[in-house]
């Protein structure tokens, strides 16, 4: 394999990169006519280029999928077996973390050793891993004599969906790959992943972790493209039975209606947010302050769970409101994300440096008080947070996902009215509260629309443990054994014991 596209890149930190450049399928690297350029957006240059998936790339790659499901299929072999394949992998990544954390960070911007590094390839190793584990214990029921006394059995198969298309978004690039491939492959699914096309680069590696673990032709096919085609061919294409689909509500929409045109695929969702922070007056203040801003300011703001509207209660509006301020401050440092001190790194994309400015300016116009935050002079899109008080439940600001770091704080009085106003958005993902009062953050709690909720943390997330939305924010719920029901379905086989006795 050592003549496949390829580009050598040297990151900040001295790392030489093999960046892979073409579409992985069938267990080869595949080159098309279209190319898409992945930027730094630290510096505003091209990485490398990458191949783009047309319509007959996609159809080569759902070939592909289709025939490792069929026959002789990944789904025939135990699951001990897999889950062979699966801890190998694991063990790749894990080996080869500086490597895929350093593209990551050039890529998409995110600091590179506390959150590429530690952070998404830590999860993204400890998922493979995870996985395996239950490769083999996701055994389905046996209904006998206690149900149906001696004439019938049944038994209930979980079975894989068959060819299953994930399409990841650019805030997790490797890690968001990992949360869909590792479940799917576990249950006996093939699968063909589509990165986004604004970092196509880390998703790539699992190209050479495939082949390294030894998967059969087919099983993983990975491919770069833009949304509009290459995500559209996915979802529409009849071949495919299941899309797992990470990203906007918008395009979360789209999916459903093409799923829904070509074949009745079984479609999960996980998208947007704009999650609600309650801070009541008998917080712990410190511990607050601390959350309060990983809450907003992690992976600089481009998170579908940050708290980005902060509900505090009156009496200590204005002590919070100065103290966070303060805390941004000496927290929040702007800077390349190679650099050892750097806690925010440049937003990932012009365009989305153009979406956080757009929302800045009418939080502004729209009268909130910006007490902290700016766009910085020259090359990349690098940004200080941005902290808005006086917020109303009006302002677009308090309304719209920004996706970056922006928060907009507003008071509250009362338990009901802050409860109601949290719940007054389309999205359900999560909800933070802080409070020394158990009771009344459990009560809270129970009220609060959101997947998920969290009582004197922030934005926290376990493989254990089930990730999703209500409304709006998606349908499903990925991690722990909930992503299992996701890639599977229930087969109920009856066995009529009543027959004539045969002499
Ligand atoms: P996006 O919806 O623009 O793109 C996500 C993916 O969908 C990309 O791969 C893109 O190419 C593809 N796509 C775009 N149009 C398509 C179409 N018509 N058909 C098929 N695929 C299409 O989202 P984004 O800007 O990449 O990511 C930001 C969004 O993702 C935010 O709304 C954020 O909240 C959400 N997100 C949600 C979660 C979650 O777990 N709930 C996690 C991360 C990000």
């Amino acid at each position: 394999m050592s003549s496949y596209p390829a580009k050598i890149i040297k990151a900040p930190n001295g790392l030489e990169i093999k960046q892979p450049l073409g579409l992985f399928i069938n267990n080869e690297w595949v080159k098309t006519e279209k190319t898409l350029d992945a930027i730094n957006p630290s510096t505003e240059e091209v990485i490398a280029s990458v191949y783009a998936a047309d319509k007959e790339a996609v159809d080569k790659a759902v070939d592909a999928a289709q025939r490792a499901f069929e026959d002789p299929s990944w789904s025939d072999i135990s699951g001990s077996d897999r889950a062979t394949y699966l801890y190998k992998m694991s063990e790749i990544i894990r080996r080869d973390s500086k490597i895929i954390a350093a593209i990551e960070s050039l890529d998409n911007g995110k600091p590179y050793e506390a959150e590429s590094l530690c952070g998404d390839l830590v999860e993204a190793a400890d998922i493979f891993k995870y996985y395996a584990g239950w490769a083999d214990k996701h055994t389905g029921q046996f209904l006998g004599s206690q149900v149906f006394g001696k004439d019938r059995i049944c038994y209930v198969d979980p079975v894989p969906l068959g060819v299953v298309a994930g399409i990841v978004p650019w805030n997790f690039p490797f890690d968001m790959m990992a949360w869909k491939i590792a479940p799917a492959l576990a249950t006996g699914n093939t699968l063909v992943m589509k990165s986004s096309e604004i970092t196509p680069l880390s998703a790539l590696f699992y190209g050479n972790i495939a082949l390294e673990a030894g998967i059969p032709k087919g099983v993983l096919n990975i491919i770069s493209g833009y949304g509009k085609d290459t995500g559209y061919a996915l979802s529409s294409h009849p071949n495919v039975d299941k899309i797992a689909f990470t990203g906007s509500t918008a395009t979360g929409k789209k999916i459903m209606e093409a799923a829904g045109q070509s074949n009745i695929k079984k479609v999960s969702l996980e998208c947007g947010g704009k999650s609600p922070f309650i801070i009541f007056q008998d917080c712990n203040m410190k511990a607050c302050l601390e959350w309060a801003y990983t809450g907003i300011f992690y992976n600089k703001g481009e998170v579908c769970t940050s708290t980005s509207r902060f509900f505090v209660q009156d009496s200590i509006y204005d002590e919070f409101v100065s103290k966070f301020v303060e805390y941004t401050k000496t927290h929040a440092i702007v800077k390349p994300p190679f650099e050892k001190d750097c806690t925010i790194g440049p937003l990932v994309s012009s365009a989305q440096y153009q979406k956080v400015k757009k929302y800045v300016d009418l939080g502004i116009k729209e009268g909130a008080k910006l007490l902290s935050g700016k766009f910085l002079e020259g090359k990349g899109y690098f940004c200080e947070p941005f902290i808005f008080a006086n917020c109303t439940d009006d302002m677009t600001i308090m309304k719209d996902e920004i996706f970056g770091p922006v928060v907009a704080i507003s008071k509250f009085s009362t338990i009901d009215d802050v409860v109601k106003r949290a719940n007054s958005t389309t999205y359900g993902l999560a909800a933070a509260i802080f409070t020394n009062n158990i009771t009344k953050a459990h009560k809270v709690a129970k009220k609060l629309q959101a997947g998920m909720v969290w009582i004197n943390s922030n934005g926290d997330s376990d493989i254990h443990v089930p990730f999703g939305g209500e409304k709006m924010s998606g349908i499903g719920r990925e991690l722990g054994s909930y992503a299992l029901d996701l890639f599977t379905q229930q087969r109920a086989v009856f066995v009529n014991l009543d027959l004539p006795e045969e002499q």
